[in-house]
């Protein structure tokens, strides 16, 4: 059994009430981890205020250093951190592991970026004036983040805030909080000053949104997570007029046309929509397939389906863990039992799956008002629907027909198809021919439902920046 402890200031910090952990794939309780309430959040945003003028007036070059210094450790750890992972999220290890390295890259990214925070010289309208553009630190930043992702969404809030020399309180997920204390203890062994980060765990996360967003120290708000708690954000951040940035849920439609290498889309839709057992916000949730190549799409797909090894994530060869908890599970079968009732098909042939055990299921003859393309499932079923006809402007408008707007695919080798339908798909990223969505070069975010902001990219930092303009007379 492991033990969790908060970092407030430079300092761990134990607390008398503890919350349990458990590891979805055995239901046993995997660590205890301190339960800090709103005066420990309070507490952390001290330390954060008190080391911002520090850490914002630090030279680039060193902050970065120190950054790169964590992102390394990061790396080195991954397969240990990877466990970590697997025991409290249930993923795979070589999955777990994985994305330890891919949050490693964020934050080194990051620490790259923190040496190209520009400015600008904006031309001015008289020859005794001039006019700047100075980038300063937005502040003091709460990051509150989601289990399905539970190194790489930290870093990619943490890399950027830090970049831009904010500091940072960070409220993990109180499913997956010892994958934020390991994040906790490299960033503490490359030597970030006391209160640079900070780490407030907690299963009660609306005393620490109440007391982050009364803190009118804090100066922005990050969160990822879903849209019905990203909606309360935005409603609680109003009467401070904080800024925020929310990576919300997805619904992301598949467009497989006639022209496209269906195998290749085949293998690329089960990549994603299998990856971490469909819980992810990018995961394809519905499909559409062009009738001429539904068949030979459907039976790639079912191949790959079956393929998949469902179980412990702990465990050798399993390339598919548990969904998250019970409701979870409830969830993907309520989605399943709705399109069944209303004339799906199952194309896979496997058991329903036990406890949270939940293989793959690819479903046919799936329609847009069925409940599992208007709610996101979060779990490793792939519904197919098809279209017809040469009109692409048909199923480009089914795809949009929704409230989210994360991610698309598109799969064609026709590249006037390829441009007409990426400027028609609202949607903040498209993947073309299975080209991945989240690299730490690529601005990474939502619109509409899926919520704004960027994570990525050189726009993830701005997103951690105020650009203070100076008007400047020279006199005479
Ligand atoms: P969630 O909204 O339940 O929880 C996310 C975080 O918010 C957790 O840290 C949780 O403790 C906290 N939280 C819960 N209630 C809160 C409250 N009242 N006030 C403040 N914080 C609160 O989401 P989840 O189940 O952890 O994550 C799954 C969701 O996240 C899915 O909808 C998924 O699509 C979305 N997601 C989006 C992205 C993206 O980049 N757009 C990435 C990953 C996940």
């Amino acid at each position: 059994m492991r033990t969790g402890r908060a970092l407030v200031g430079g300092r761990w910090r134990e607390t008398a009430e503890r919350f349990a952990v458990t590891d979805p794939a055995t239901g046993e309780t995997v660590a205890e981890v301190a339960e800090c309430g709103g005066e420990v959040a309070v507490e952390a945003v001290d330390a954060a205020s008190a080391a911002l003028p520090g850490w914002r007036s630090m030279p680039a070059h060193e902050r970065a250093t120190i950054m790169r210094e964590a992102a390394g450790l990061l790396r080195e750890r991954a397969e240990a951190i990877g466990a970590v992972m697997t025991a409290e999220q249930g993923k795979p290890l070589a999955e777990a592991a994985g994305e330890v390295v891919a949050g490693a890259d964020h934050l080194l990214w990051s620490a790259e970026e923190t040496r190209r925070v520009y400015g600008e010289t904006i031309p001015s309208t008289g020859a005794d004036t001039r006019m700047w553009l100075l980038p300063e630190p937005v502040g003091v930043v709460a990051a509150i983040t989601p289990w399905n992702f539970p190194v790489s969404m930290i870093t990619r809030k943490l890399g950027p805030a830090l970049a831009a020399g904010c500091t940072v309180v960070l409220k993990p997920s109180e499913l997956t909080p010892m994958s934020a204390v390991a994040v906790a203890e490299c960033l503490t062994e490359a030597g970030f000053p006391p209160g640079v980060f900070n780490l407030v765990t907690t299963a009660r996360p609306g005393g620490f949104a109440k007391a982050v967003m009364a803190d009118s120290r804090v100066r922005k708000v990050s969160f990822t997570g879903s849209t019905a708690v990203g909606r309360e954000l935005i409603r609680q951040s109003a009467d401070d007029v904080k800024r925020l940035s929310v990576e919300l849920g997805g619904h992301a439609p598949v467009l497989v046309f006639p022209d496209a290498d269906v195998a290749a889309a085949a293998a690329g839709v089960a990549r994603s929509k299998f990856m971490n057992a469909g819980q992810a916000c990018t995961s394809p949730n519905r499909i559409y397939v062009h009738e001429s190549v539904a068949d030979e799409f459907v039976g790639e797909l079912v191949k790959l389906a079956e393929a998949v090894t469902v179980g412990n994530g702990a465990e050798p060869g399993v390339t598919m863990g548990p969904l998250i908890d019970d409701r979870a599970v409830a969830k993907v079968r309520r989605h399943v039992e709705d399109a069944l009732a209303h004339g799906a098909r199952p194309a896979t042939t496997r058991e329903e799956g036990s406890g949270r055990f939940c293989p793959p299921v690819v479903l046919t003859g799936v329609t847009d008002d069925m409940l599992v393309c208007r709610e996101e499932t979060f779990g490793p079923v792939a519904p197919v629907l098809t279209f017809g006809g040469d009109a692409d402007e048909e199923v480009v408008a089914r795809a949009n027909a929704t409230p989210y707007g994360l991610a698309a695919y598109l799969w064609t080798r026709d590249l006037t198809r390829v441009v007409r339908v990426c400027e028609e798909l609202q949607f903040g990223i498209v993947s073309v021919n299975g080209a991945p969505l989240a690299p730490p070069q690529g601005p990474f975010g939502g619109i509409k439902g899926s919520g704004y902001g960027r994570e990525g990219g050189h726009h993830g930092v701005e997103d951690f920046v105020e650009y203070k303009y100076v008007s400047v007379g020279l006199g005479r």
